[in-house]
């Protein structure tokens, strides 16, 4: 055998390793009893050891030195492991079983001190996870830009310095914009009533078939969070439901079928190698995103939503236009996870900047409130209650995940940038739409984005479905025109 073809065979037996491993966290969070807690964590334990030894063996080195790809994909699949294997190495085995440690750790003080709106209980933690995280990006960084080490695990050849520009010409429209919004007369209404949840979760089922999930090869269940997970043959999304909001379940629905959908549609060949999934976290969000707002919530598709809403709960008490604007309706709040198109991107911005503080060891952990208020005030006008609607609502610093926050926003500068080639591409696209039917988007999607997987680098992927450079402009044309015209600006 070849060194390629056994680092071929090593890697193949990894990503089905990974595989098992991914399906046993869906289990987890989905149908384990709950006795199963002390046994899981261990199952899992030796799992995730067993997967370290095999991404760090020091064959792959050997292999990777001699290795010569027999096609383009053989040479992506090249780099992903070479990138990896150097990752691997920089980071000294101490530090990484201290930072899953301690991490591990953090997430109960996160839960606690959010559930006691305490931040000061929970600042010596995050202290603790910025000091190993610093440490383990300057490893990782080898002389580079620290920051990028840790956004480049998400988003392979993304800078802070490019995102930077980007969300800057970002962040002054998008608050003019929520501005005329929110002083705009009158309106949109909130949807009032009560929702039957089994029919919530029926329609939602038609809509992810509807938006190309494949049933055969996926199933939907209840989550506390929703989440899609897996891929190939076998990928699961989650979705929850709440009677007095039927749009949380189908949109939550439809945005995982967005995640779900491209894991699906990736190139058979590739699976069970580095290129059998979605290349970075921004190009996944993309396609959530594009599949919830730029399909989902469009005038076209609302417009037959509503008669599905009827038809499952009864009469709405508004007619298909109304019922368009009550889908995109704009509210003040605090939490991201709530926000709407157009204050999504802003509660994002705030966080990339204040993780690029505290892992530049400019900002003090201890200094993350006073810091996170004073910025939330700046860009919406009032101030959080307390640190659970502020710098606690998130889990992520709590698990050492820090350059991950940007990639939800340049996930939906990618979605309006596909948005926008898609509309030039299938110029028809709002009659299919209007009849409940977004397969010529889908289509368009899988065709240029989805079946590649891992082949291109994340920004090439996007650059080549949209034959141009990637830029924050189309998004903010789509935010405008749409929200310009739903409130009469
Ligand atoms: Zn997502």
């Amino acid at each position: 055998m070849s060194a390629y073809d056994e680092l071929m065979a090593h890697q193949h037996e990894t990503e089905v390793l990974g595989h098992v491993a991914m399906r046993l966290s869906w289990d987890q969070e989905t149908v384990m009893p709950r006795g199963a807690a002390e046994q899981r964590a261990e199952e899992m334990a030796v799992m995730e050891g067993l997967l370290h030894r095999r991404r760090t063996d020091p064959r792959l080195a050997e292999w990777l030195a001699v290795a010569e790809a027999p096609d383009a994909a053989g040479e992506a699949s090249l780099r992903h492991i070479r990138r990896d294997v150097a990752r691997a190495q920089r980071v000294p085995a101490r530090l990484a079983s201290e930072l899953a440690r301690v991490t591990s750790m953090a997430q109960g003080h996160w839960a606690a001190a959010r559930a006691a709106d305490d931040f000061a209980a929970f600042a010596p933690v995050l202290a603790r996870v910025v000091d190993l995280k610093r440490e383990e990006a300057q490893a990782v960084a080898d002389g580079g830009d620290p920051y990028d080490a840790l956004l480049d695990d998400f988003e392979p050849g993304a800078t802070a310095d490019r995102l930077s520009e980007m969300f800057g010409a970002l962040r002054p429209r998008l608050r003019d914009l929520r501005d005329r919004v929110l002083g705009a007369p009158g309106g949109p209404e909130a949807l009032g009533g009560r929702f039957d949840e089994a029919a919530q979760l029926r329609l939602s089922a038609e809509l992810a078939t509807a938006f190309g999930y494949d049933m055969a090869r996926g199933r939907i269940d209840r989550a506390v969070h929703p989440f899609s997970s897996g891929g190939g043959q076998d990928v699961r999304i989650t979705t929850r439901t709440d009677p007095a909001d039927p749009f949380n379940c189908l949109y939550s629905t439809i945005h995982e079928v967005g995640h779900a959908a491209y894991e699906q549609a990736i190139r058979p060949a590739y699976r069970f190698t580095p290129l059998g999934r979605g290349v970075s976290m921004g190009v996944h969000e993309s396609q959530s995103r594009i599949y919830e707002n730029q399909l989902g919530r469009s005038r076209a598709f609302t417009s037959w939503l509503h008669g599905r809403m009827e038809a499952a709960f009864g009469p709405l008490g508004m007619d298909a236009e109304a019922f368009y604007g009550t889908v995109n309706r704009l509210h003040r709040g605090h939490i991201r996870t709530e926000a709407d198109e157009v204050q999504y991107n802003l509660h994002v911005l705030l966080r990339f900047d204040l993780e690029r503080e505290m892992i530049a060891g400019r900002l003090a952990p201890a200094d993350l409130e006073a810091a996170w208020n004073d910025r939330f005030e700046a860009d919406f006008g009032y101030r959080p209650a307390g640190a659970a609607q502020g710098c606690l609502q998130d889990v992520h610093w709590s698990v050492g995940l820090f350059g991950y926050f940007p990639t939800y926003t340049l996930g939906n500068v990618y979605a309006g940038c596909l948005d926008a080639a898609l509309r030039r591409d299938v110029p028809d696209l709002d009659a299919a739409l209007a009849e409940g039917d977004p397969s010529p988007a889908t289509r368009w999607l899988r065709d240029n984005v989805q079946v590649h997987g891992g082949l291109y680098r994340p920004r090439e992927v996007i650059a080549r479905a949209i034959g141009g450079d990637p830029s924050e402009a189309p998004l903010l044309d789509y935010l405008e025109a749409k929200f310009g015209d739903i409130y009469g600006l």
